[in-house]
């Protein structure tokens, strides 16, 4: 009965500690499988502070496992490392390593494969499989630090997949990864991207946490952005920026929105006026992303310095994001599940 075990690692320190009591067990017990937990084992044995009895009984109860690795690939240009995780059902998800002069970053998949469909992305046309589990995102940043060697200072859930669909496995992946005993990477250094689905930011905003929230807006009118993004359809932009002011209101934290630019589809002047318009009403910035070709796609990338020239002249706080690791194909939108074979 393998798949009735619970996998230990999705499991809150004060979970553990619960249920390690259930088993007759004290409170530091609970505290030490944790802290082995945060530290990438892949099995009960390694911890070798606790007695061979309760490695045992724990064993019996739980998963613990790792991922493992299908392919890893480095870029010539920058460093910037990708890898290819097979998971325990077969699936595999890929998350990439980048490193920048202060410090280096893991962005993660949270699910396998995605069901957003944006027209502009590489991970639309391959599917939808499964939710992650928060157990499983903290293997990919574990396993991708062990593995790179690299100590990572910070973390954004940028990969495949819609965080916000995933919403109860997210926040309980930045619970574990932020806990002092485990990873302990601060909120302020996690990210976390979104297509824009507004009960998710308006909960998030409830949860009151440091992170910094992106949200993938591609357009400022909604003809341009239903053609992009099939969320538009769902959410027009006045709902989503009505709920990313107060998301603002409520974290006093800025949003980022990210902006692909395309042209002569999201790049006109006019564009770059209304853009600068939903900016003051959010109190966001703007972090223009050079478009990435995707293979078959008509979409060609705009020209963004003069973009964010435009932008920069009505106020806005713009950046242009590197585009890192782009000859193995690991810069923003070319991550793809490719079959583990
Ligand atoms: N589901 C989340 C995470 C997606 S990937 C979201 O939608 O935000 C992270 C960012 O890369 C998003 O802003 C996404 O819109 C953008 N992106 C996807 N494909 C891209 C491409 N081909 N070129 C540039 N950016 C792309």
């Amino acid at each position: 009965m393998q798949d009735a075990k619970r996998e230990i690692r999705s499991l809150l320190p004060e979970e553990l500690e619960a249920e390690l009591s259930a088993l007759g067990e004290p409170a530091y017990r609970a505290q030490q499988v944790f802290s082995w937990l945060g530290k990438g084992v892949s099995s009960f044995e390694e911890m070798t502070n606790l007695p061979a009895s309760l490695r045992e009984k724990l064993a019996n109860a739980y998963l613990l496992s790792r991922p493992e690795l299908v392919r890893k690939q480095i870029s010539a240009q920058d460093g910037t490392v990708k890898y290819l995780w097979r998971l325990r059902d077969g699936n595999a998800v890929e998350c990439v390593v980048m490193r920048y002069s202060y410090g280096s970053t893991v962005c993660i998949s949270s699910q396998v494969g995605c069901r957003q469909g944006c027209a502009f992305c590489a991970s639309t046309g391959l599917g939808f499989v499964r939710n992650l589990s928060a157990g499983e995102m903290l293997e990919e940043v574990l396993f991708s630090e062990k593995d790179s060697g690299v100590k990572l200072t910070g973390i954004v859930l940028m990969g495949i997949g819609e965080p916000l669909e995933n919403y109860e496995e997210v926040l309980r992946f930045l619970r574990l990864v932020n806990h002092p005993r485990g990873m302990n990477v601060g909120m302020r250094h996690i990210s976390l991207s979104t297509c824009g689905l507004v009960p998710g930011i308006r909960a998030l905003a409830e949860e009151d946490l440091q992170l910094t929230l992106s949200v993938s807006l591609h357009a400022p009118e909604d003809e341009t952005r239903k053609r992009l993004m099939p969320v538009a359809a769902k959410y027009d932009i006045n709902t989503l920026m009505d709920a990313c002011t107060e998301y603002f209101r409520k974290t006093e934290r800025r949003i980022s929105f990210e902006y692909a630019l395309i042209r002569g589809v999201n790049d006109a002047p006019r564009q770059a006026e209304l853009l600068a318009g939903l900016m003051r009403r959010t109190h966001g910035h703007v972090n223009l992303i050079p478009l990435n070709r995707v293979d078959g796609s008509p979409l060609v990338p705009g020209d963004t310095r003069k973009f964010a020239g435009l932008l920069r002249e009505q106020g806005v706080n713009v950046t242009i994001r590197r585009r890192l690791g782009a000859d193995i194909d690991a810069a923003c939108g070319q991550l793809r599940r490719k079959e583990a074979t």
